[in-house]
């Protein structure tokens, strides 16, 4: 496995090429600029990461580092500061294979009101519940921070951090990448909503129909995991 990971001619090769693409799509997207942000994604009994203050644009296969989850980098490179988060959430929920961190304007213009996002559009579902919480603030890289993310996080599939950012997770990288672009959307629409007035917010018990009918929606995804996504949501205990 050790060999397997920190060569970059093996298998999991297509997982790092993946992860420079998505890398490069979040800063042609807006979602991220220069070094910040970073991604991990789970590789069999270890987890690939982007590295440490290395732009999109110079971001190469070989310079993802393979991590276990005792935190031990496996082969060479220097991770991102916020391994910590990426390894803990991959490590607590076996139902998601990637995270994906970002600065975004918008999600991080809220997180730095550290407001979270409420259910004042129907979207809001597709980060597993009636609300997007964010985090208190806590240093970038620290166990903290990954603490608190973890938390924010229960039965969701995205926060906002505390003056700092977003993450957003999914089952595999595209999924993960899909719900970051869909988070920032929905914090640029809830600004734009708040420009003009107080936002009129669904009951809990129209979010509860949501997420019933997100039920087998869109992407298709491993079998069980609408229903463990959905059964994890705190609205829908009696759904
Ligand atoms: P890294 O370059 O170490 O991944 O840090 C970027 C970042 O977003 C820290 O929160
Ligand atoms: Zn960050």
């Amino acid at each position: 496995m050790a060999d397997l990971l920190a060569n970059p001619h093996e298998p999991d090769l297509e997982l790092r090429r993946a992860m420079v693409v998505a890398a490069r799509s979040l800063t042609a997207q807006g979602l991220n600029r220069g070094t910040s942000g970073n991604i991990g994604v789970r590789c069999g009994a270890a987890f690939l990461i982007t590295p440490s203050g290395v732009a999109a644009e110079d971001l190469l296969p070989e310079k993802i580092v393979a991590m276990n989850y005792s935190g031990s980098i496996v082969g060479s490179g220097k991770p991102s500061s916020e391994w910590r988060f990426h390894r803990d959430i991959l490590a607590a929920r076996a139902e998601i294979g990637a995270v994906v961190h970002t600065h975004s304007r918008y999600a991080t213009s809220l997180a730095c009101l550290q407001r979270e996002i409420p259910a004042f559009h129907y979207m809001i579902a597709m980060a597993g519940g009636d609300s997007i919480r964010c985090t208190p603030y806590a240093i970038f890289g620290s166990q903290a921070l990954s603490d608190l993310a973890l938390r924010a996080l229960e039965n969701r599939k995205a926060c906002l951090l505390g003056n700092h950012g977003m993450i957003a997770l999914g089952f595999d990288l595209t999924d993960a990448m899909a719900l970051a672009l869909e988070v920032e959307s929905l914090c640029e629409q809830y600004w734009s909503a708040l420009q003009l007035g107080e936002p009129k917010l669904l009951s809990g018990r129209q979010m509860q129909a949501v997420l019933k009918k997100f039920q087998g929606y869109g992407r298709r995804q491993p079998a069980g995991m609408d229903k463990a996504a959905l059964s994890g949501s705190d609205l829908v205990a009696d759904a």
